[in-house]
């Protein structure tokens, strides 16, 4: 059945539809702070009749009546993503949970075990209210604003982004025109996803980094004439610094960074004064250090999130994100008024770790890279690739772009200077290699090619990390 025609489901979500969208502006600071700790206790109440949150609570001693807001949470155990794969299914939800009205979704089993997660249309729909939120903070309308939205919408009924396309789209089209929105899949050629939006003339461009890259080449050499988005959001990738350049030279519009996890949903957004707002009345973030302790403002530390609203299953303290991230003392003078990440690093696995103990997360290291390009004033490196092979060898792949090859500089001085650049950064001890590729490397069922490679045993970066 479709949940939007239960007259008490629509009344509820069109109450929160207005307030909580608006929370962001509305709410000073210490209202929103205040919120958090309401809601805290709400989703603390539902959790606790579920399997593995009562049984780890039980047995730290811990009941909810304890925890009365977020200046408590650190009281509560960390749940890790194996604490989820081994609940599921009928250990991460309450007991007589309905199942058959929720989703299952989950993440690709790159490395090991997929973890799933029930989620049901309410929790999907708040999911929901957040992106509306970051088209607000644009100017933008998710009735009216042309989106072409390029997801993985390949693996049917695990991804998010299917979900979202049958599960509230299919239920929302009955009742408004949605032929503002363009989905595109994630898989197709570069030029294929261009020809595609050049006919829809997209206002919004939503996509992964990597695949953003691959249609901005095109675009640079004058393909795409009629894909003029006033902005682009990416996401499900790290945004380095040169990257985001790139894509924001081809299209002449901003690129935005959003954060989205299939445990978490929307938890940060870059408002156009590229504050990154942490969408807090819905997710709280702390960053840890490898004991579990909070890292200072500023310092860079693992992610760790806490949903906080009630509905499938509990997400609380959840350490399984792996990405590293800092967070901002200070506040954006854009009007919302939600905490503030400083930067969002990448994947902790995908780290370079050097033999002094320095550890560089994917989303710094392309600095140097980008450096020296800006020296030169040149785009014409399109992509590149770090592979670390050993603790001390790390090699620097390029692809140039033909059609830009010596542009601004010879691509001989350009890689000389990104060699010294790194040798600079590294030491001695670490030798540097860069290297002019056709093709960086793709590793097989990756896809896309990824942006560091690391050989290096994960757990030293394991004990360097939380
Ligand atoms: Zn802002």
């Amino acid at each position: 059945m479709n949940p939007f025609l239960n007259p008490l489901f629509a009344a509820r979500l069109i109450t929160r539809y207005f307030t909580a969208i608006n929370r962001a502006w509305r709410l000073t600071h210490d209202e929103l702070k205040r919120y958090q700790d309401r809601a805290l206790r709400k989703t603390l109440a539902y959790a606790y009749q579920v399997p593995l949150y009562h049984r780890k609570y039980r047995k730290a001693g811990i009941h909810p009546r304890d925890i009365r807001g977020i200046d408590d949470i650190h009281k509560l155990p960390l749940i890790t993503k194996k604490d989820l794969i081994e609940g599921f299914p009928d250990q991460v939800v309450p007991p007589g949970y309905n199942t058959a009205h929720a989703y299952v979704v989950g993440t690709s089993g790159s490395s090991g075990r997929p973890m799933s997660m029930y989620k049901d249309m309410e929790y999907i729909t708040t999911e929901a209210l957040a992106a509306v939120r970051q088209l607000r903070a644009y100017g933008m309308s998710w009735r009216k604003t042309r989106i072409t939205n390029i997801g993985d919408f390949s693996v049917p009924t695990t991804s998010d982004e299917e979900c979202l396309k049958k599960g509230l789209m299919g239920n929302l089209s009955p009742f408004f025109s949605l032929d503002n929105y363009q989905n595109l899949y994630t898989g197709e050629e570069a030029r294929i996803l261009l020809k595609k939006m050049d006919s829809f003339h997209p206002e919004l461009i939503i996509g992964y980094t990597s695949v953003l890259m691959g249609i901005a080449s095109l675009k640079m050499r004058g393909m795409g004439n009629g894909v003029k988005p006033t902005y682009i959001i990416s996401s499900g990738e790290v945004l380095d610094g040169y990257s985001r350049n790139y894509i924001q030279e081809a299209f002449d519009a901003p690129v935005l960074n959003l954060y989205a996890t299939t445990e978490g949903g929307s938890i940060a957004f870059e408002c156009l004064r590229k504050g990154f707002h942490i969408n807090s009345d819905f997710v709280h973030v702390e960053i840890l250090d490898r004991d579990g302790e909070p890292v200072s403002d500023g310092e860079f530390g693992s992610m760790v999130i806490t949903r906080l609203y009630p509905g499938g299953t509990p997400i609380i303290r959840y350490t399984g994100l792996s990405d590293i991230a800092s967070l901002s003392g200070e506040q954006c003078d854009c009007g919302m008024h939600t905490p503030l990440l400083k930067t969002l690093e990448g994947r902790k696995k995908d780290a370079i770790i050097l033999p002094d103990g320095r550890i560089f997360p994917p989303a710094t290291i392309p600095m140097p890279l980008s450096e020296a390009s800006a020296k030169y004033g040149t785009l014409q490196i399109k992509r590149f690739q770090f592979i670390q092979k050993k603790i001390d060898d790390i090699e620097i792949l390029i692809e140039i772009d033909e059609e830009q090859r010596d542009r601004g500089v010879s691509v001989d001085t350009l890689l000389a200077e990104i060699l010294h650049n790194y040798e600079r950064l590294v030491g001695e001890r670490v030798t540097i290699t860069v290297k002019e590729v056709k093709k960086v490397e793709q590793p097989e069922g990756a896809p896309s090619p990824p942006l560091i490679i690391s050989m290096v045993d994960r757990k030293k970066i394991e004990e360097a990390l939380l």
